[in-house]
């Protein structure tokens, strides 16, 4: 039996913006002593507006460069996908269809377009192939840059910057005021990384995150004795989302992720977490 002031709490949360799955995970959210944020969509508004287009190369140009890569991201759910799309279809570009299109889990996307192999990734694959980044990538501010190889050849960047949420910053305070651990990890640069955790007061930051890593991330934790709660969207999150002693997998995530957490953040709101930590905490001291 489900105790009633549990049942109630539940409820409650729910009209939050928290669907909680698993409800023993609810009541160990008062034990929570870490929590690992992944950054887009959570910290981030997860909306990427596109800032810089750069062509490499005197066989391309910019609106091209656009075109074949908004023809591979539109079959990826990915927030950078989406917004290299929109800039496309604002631009009144025509997007091609694809063929072959594979994601390269942590790293970008890839796809035959007319013909052509165009793979989308971020610096640290071009790091692993021993592509040097071109020098202006990284020099203009606190963007995420991803990098068009069209049949193996480096053609271009696209550089796009997102928004922290008005929210967040508040919510990390609460958490850290409350004595928990706050750490932010993610697959993106080093560089905006950085300027969000600085933004958020944050000083526990992973930058370059594969998702594999994010399993070793929470693990490290939790053998340093640390209760942890973990957030994540997408595919690549679950793993790292089943090892954590509180999942939350966040509202616009996909399926799997989901059903792997214990706690769903329907409004992606970090502030939702932190009444969470709360109420948990609320809860437990009415049944005892
Ligand atoms: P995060 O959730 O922190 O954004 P991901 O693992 O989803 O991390 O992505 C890590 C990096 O991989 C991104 O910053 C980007 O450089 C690259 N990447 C992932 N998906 C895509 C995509 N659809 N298009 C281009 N690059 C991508
Ligand atoms: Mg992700």
């Amino acid at each position: 039996a489900i105790p009633l002031v549990v049942a109630i709490s539940t409820a409650i949360s729910a009209q939050k913006g928290l669907l909680i799955r698993n409800r023993t995970a609810f009541e160990e959210a008062r034990k929570i002593t870490a929590i690992v944020f992944d950054k887009t969509g959570t910290l981030t508004k997860g909306e990427f507006g596109v800032t810089r287009i750069k062509a490499l190369t005197n066989t391309t140009d910019e609106a091209t460069l656009l075109r074949m890569t908004a023809a591979v991201e539109q079959h990826s759910q990915h927030p950078i996908a989406q917004g290299i799309v929109r800039e496309a279809r604002k631009r009144g570009a025509i997007i091609p269809a694809v063929q072959h299109f594979q994601s390269i889990t942590g790293k970008g996307v890839s796809a035959t377009v007319n013909d052509r192999q165009v793979v989308v990734v971020s610096p640290g694959y071009l790091k692993e192939k021993n592509i040097g980044l071109p020098s202006d990538a990284f020099t203009s501010g606190a963007e995420t840059v991803v990098f068009v190889l069209i049949d193996n050849q480096l053609m271009g960047y696209i550089a796009l910057a997102d928004a922290i949420r008005e929210d967040a910053k508040g919510a990390v305070q609460r958490l850290q005021s409350s004595g928990i651990n706050v750490y932010m990890a993610t697959g993106d640069n080093q560089k905006v990384a950085e300027a969000v955790a600085q933004e958020l007061g944050l000083d526990k930051v992973y930058a370059n995150v594969l998702p594999d890593q994010k399993v070793n991330l929470v693990k490290d934790l939790q053998q340093q004795g640390q209760f942890v709660a973990m957030t994540g969207d997408g595919v690549n999150d679950a793993p790292a989302l089943a090892q954590a002693d509180v999942g939350i997998a966040v509202g616009s995530g996909t399926d799997v992720a989901a059903e792997t957490a214990d706690i769903i953040l329907v409004t992606s709101n970090p502030t939702d977490i932190t009444n969470l930590v709360d109420f948990g905490k609320a809860t437990y001291s009415k049944m005892i």
